[in-house]
């Protein structure tokens, strides 16, 4: 897997901890961390600020005055001061970016409670050189690049498949990778560094590199 498809799991992370993603990017995200031993100890060490989060008491959320609940902050620095101690360590500085995730998370939900914010989704057509593959893609423009969000099914199961985000200078920029399903649909979110004016398409290649789907916006 690429960092830039590490990187998207990595932020979904604290949505999972709060179990507030849909059942589709749940299922992804418990299939890649059944596989991931780093994605399993940085969800770990989101637990207990999570679990700060889950313990918040819904009556105060009308509170004209909000409160963090009890325990938070304190949750987050210790997130922060382990982080320090294993700063050496790999994951270290994405772990305090999903920490820092979540903290951001509950400011924005606590504001705008109850519904949580709109992600800008932009539908976009696909064409499959296999019959075989339904998929279709919607775009959501991050402020870091493109995010491809694939559904479909009919990727051969088990093989790997790469996504390239094509900028506006017709260059080629790996988005992720994932495994076919089969038959079984799969959702996958594919993280680009390409922003969204940039972005002229997107293609999904095979392992020999042959063209499998593609997009053009
Ligand atoms: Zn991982």
């Amino acid at each position: 897997m690429t960092d830039d498809a590490h990187r998207g799991l990595r932020e979904s992370l604290g949505a999972y901890a709060l179990d507030l993603l849909g059942p589709h990017e749940r299922l992804a995200i418990d299939a890649h961390l059944a596989g991931c031993a780093d994605c399993r100890t940085v969800l770990a060490e989101l637990r207990p600020a999570a679990d700060a989060l889950a313990s918040a008491d819904p009556d105060r959320l009308g509170d004209p005055v909000p409160q963090p609940p009890p325990g938070l902050a304190e949750a987050i620095l210790e997130r922060v001061r382990a982080e320090r101690r294993r700063s050496w360590r790999r994951w270290a500085r994405p772990a305090a970016a999903a920490a820092v995730a979540v903290a951001a998370g509950f400011g924005v939900g606590w504001w705008a409670h109850p519904a949580p914010p709109d992600v800008p989704l932009e539908p976009v057509a696909v064409l499959a050189a296999d019959p075989a593959v339904r998929a279709s893609a919607d775009l959501v423009p991050h402020t870091w690049g493109v995010e491809v969000r694939l559904s479909g099914s009919g990727f051969a199961a088990g093989r790997v498949y790469r996504v390239f985000v094509t900028d506006s200078a017709g260059a080629r920029v790996a988005a992720g990778e994932f495994i076919g399903t089969g038959r079984s649909p799969m959702v996958c979110t594919l993280n680009s560094s390409v922003p969204r004016a940039e972005a002229d398409g997107f293609e999904v290649v095979d392992g020999e590199g042959g063209r499998v789907l593609w997009s053009d916006f």
